[in-house]
């Protein structure tokens, strides 16, 4: 049988946006985040996270460092009790950027659906049980271009946002 999953952009959605963020001294959950991916995982769908890391591109910060600070994520949600998030995609291109090898047109970078796309023949989802939650019109969007349904998160409890939205 398919899973189902909800997918969460990263900055501006489970963290407080910083920009450019890559140390975890600098990571900051936002209000009840921890909450709303017990609540998913509690209700039987995977968790899964989509976010675009341009700053790969513009020479900001490594790959290495993105999936550093994936790990520590999980880590933390491991001392808090919770389960791990389930995947991390992210997409480190950006037709700008100064990293000649990431400085591309590319199908992945949100609103673009590719991550979306991979994960769910990836990871066996259901794309029309399934969610995807951003603070960004483009969030919204990759999800629609993909079959799964949009979820804006416009600020304050993210648990109180999944709970109104996600059956
Ligand atoms: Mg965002």
């Amino acid at each position: 049988m398919a899973n189902k999953a909800v997918f969460f952009d990263r900055d501006g959605t489970l963290n407080v946006d910083v920009h450019y963020l890559y140390r975890p001294e600098d990571f900051q959950w936002t209000p009840e985040a921890v909450e709303a991916i017990e609540y998913c995982h509690q209700q039987g769908y995977l968790v899964v996270v989509i976010t675009n890391q341009s700053g790969v591109a513009r020479g900001y910060y490594t790959e290495a460092e993105v999936q550093r600070l994936h790990q520590w994520m999980n880590e933390e949600l491991a001392r808090q009790g919770a389960k791990p998030i389930d995947a991390f995609y992210y997409c480190p291109h950006h037709p700008q950027g100064k990293v000649a090898a990431y400085a591309k047109e590319c199908s992945c970078r949100k609103p673009q659906p590719g991550m979306l796309l991979q994960a769910c023949q990836e990871m066996n989802i259901e794309p029309a049980q399934s969610y995807m939650v951003g603070d960004s019109p483009r969030d919204v969007e990759a999800g629609e271009k993909s079959g799964i349904q949009g979820v804006l998160y416009t600020g304050g409890s993210l648990l109180a946002c999944v709970r109104e939205n996600i059956d």
